[in-house]
């Protein structure tokens, strides 16, 4: 059997220590992943332990788990029109990149923001106001992606084109690109039924932002429907989307070679080697 040269992985725990997602995710047979370098319900990311690191750094070498994503606390809002919120996740979002480079991981996933009692332009041009005042703290090795929402009351970046409008405005390094979540594109009203309205999807993208722009993509199929505005992610095959459709997502040129990342649901031990393996055949029908 030759290995499938596209990275699979799923968002795996850090419990017991950061360095056991590493082996949980080669346990699974995942080539990437992605993790929470800390309790993303909580303000303060706290310290990893040095032997954790170096320990981790050694076994995502040993079993090539490469990019590695961290996502960040879902605390984060840098739309929020309290400034209290906002410079608690300016702060937190430095710690982020601070923690993924002791980590050595590529990449840090960021869902902007949101601010439902405010229009959308301001609200952007808050969170782009912040990611200039991060890109001014330091440089990191790691580079932040923006994701997209699902559009759901206040959300900034649902559409292409805001994140778009954000990447150009903060002109920095420290954006690397945009991770696409499939379930929330979805919620967002970008369907996939039709190989012409993902050719849309990714014509924008090119257009918009660049051809290598999408740097992950988060593999998720969706419970509710087309347009929804609602995040909620279901199995793969099981949602709104359905395999056919979530194929020529994953499988359109432009997106062919960016690697996945399941956050599909984990209510039973069944659940990820199922879905990585759904995931698998997927893309070998390419
Ligand atoms: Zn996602
Ligand atoms: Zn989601």
């Amino acid at each position: 059997m030759t290995a499938p040269t596209r990275r699979i992985g799923v968002h795996t725990s850090i419990s017991g220590g950061v360095h056991c997602s590493v082996e949980r995710a080669h346990e699974l047979g995942c080539t990437t992943m992605q993790i929470f370098s800390h309790n993303p319900r909580q303000w303060f990311a706290g310290r990893l332990q040095d032997t954790h690191i170096s320990r981790f750094r050694e076994l995502r070498e040993r079993y090539d788990v490469n990019p590695v994503f961290v996502h960040t606390s879902y605390l984060i809002n840098l739309a929020a029109t309290n400034p209290e919120v906002l410079e608690k996740s300016v702060s937190l979002l430095i710690q982020e990149l601070d923690l993924a480079d002791a980590l050595g991981a590529e990449y840090v996933v960021l869902h902007t923001g949101s601010a439902s009692q405010d229009t959308g332009d301001h609200a952007r041009q808050r969170a782009v106001g912040a990611l200039r005042q991060i890109a001014r703290v330091r440089q990191w090795k790691a580079q932040l992606l923006l994701e997209n929402t699902a559009g759901e009351r206040g959300d900034i970046s649902s559409r292409i084109a805001d994140i778009a409008a954000m990447i150009h405005a903060v002109d920095s390094p420290l954006i690397g690109g945009v991770c696409l979540d499939s379930c929330h594109a979805f919620a967002a009203g970008y369907g996939f039924s039709e190989e012409a309205e993902v050719d849309r999807l990714a014509d924008e993208v090119k257009r918009l932002i660049g051809p290598d722009a999408v740097r992950l993509i988060h593999l998720n199929d969706s419970k509710k429907g087309l347009g929804a505005g609602v995040d909620r992610h279901e199995h793969l095959g099981e949602g709104s989307i359905g395999i056919e459709a979530l194929t020529r997502l994953i499988c359109h040129p432009l997106f062919a070679d960016v690697p996945l990342v399941l956050e599909t649901p984990k209510k039973t031990e069944d659940d990820d080697p199922r879905n990585l393996a759904i995931a698998r055949k997927m893309i070998k029908k390419r």
